[in-house]
């Protein structure tokens, strides 16, 4: 059986900054409403409870989650925006994109200007800004869209499959 070591490591360390911030919004009222951090703290439960189903998956050998539409399904339904991507200095880089999960305080994805991929940045840059969900029609369906609230037109941003593995686990 071939394990994807790197990618377990990876997960590990995702679970575990999840419980960490957890804990802090448990802890810490200072920085959110009472609602606000109800729901992050379900949110963030969730999430530490995927990377459990996620880490076992990866122990038998399953593959690795896949950029894109995988991460869009776990934020279906959530607030999403499109925002300029940031450098570590938190100065805006206009190469990259961020969809950015509201309800999570979290990134679901980011986009790089890269040639092979330039009309996926350009139709997440025609949003830049708006509000955004991710959605699928049905379990039964591989499809995941994003979809803009804000555009009358081109109301379906992108669309993309989840992953064989990813509704079984
Ligand atoms: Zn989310
Ligand atoms: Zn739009």
């Amino acid at each position: 059986m071939n394990l994807d070591i790197e990618e377990i490591k990876h997960a590990e360390k995702s679970q575990k900054m999840y419980q960490e911030f957890l804990i802090y919004v448990e802890h810490e009222n200072v920085e959110f409403d009472r609602n606000e951090s109800k729901n992050l703290e379900l949110q963030l439960k969730e999430k530490i409870n995927w990377f459990e189903r996620y880490l076992k998956h990866l122990e038998k050998g399953g593959k690795r989650i896949k950029a894109g539409a995988d991460y869009w399904a776990q934020h279906e339904n959530h607030y999403l925006t499109i925002e300029y991507g940031e450098d570590e200095q938190g100065d805006i880089e206009q190469d990259i994109l961020f969809i950015w999960c509201e309800t999570c305080s979290d990134i679901v994805s980011s986009h790089a200007h890269e040639k092979s991929k330039i009309n996926e940045f350009n139709e997440i840059k025609n949003h830049l800004g708006h509000s955004v969900i991710s959605s699928r029609e049905n379990r039964n369906q591989k499809a995941v869209c994003l979809i803009c609230n804000d555009c009358e037109n081109t109301r379906t941003i992108l669309c993309s499959e989840v992953s064989d593995w990813f509704d079984e686990i």
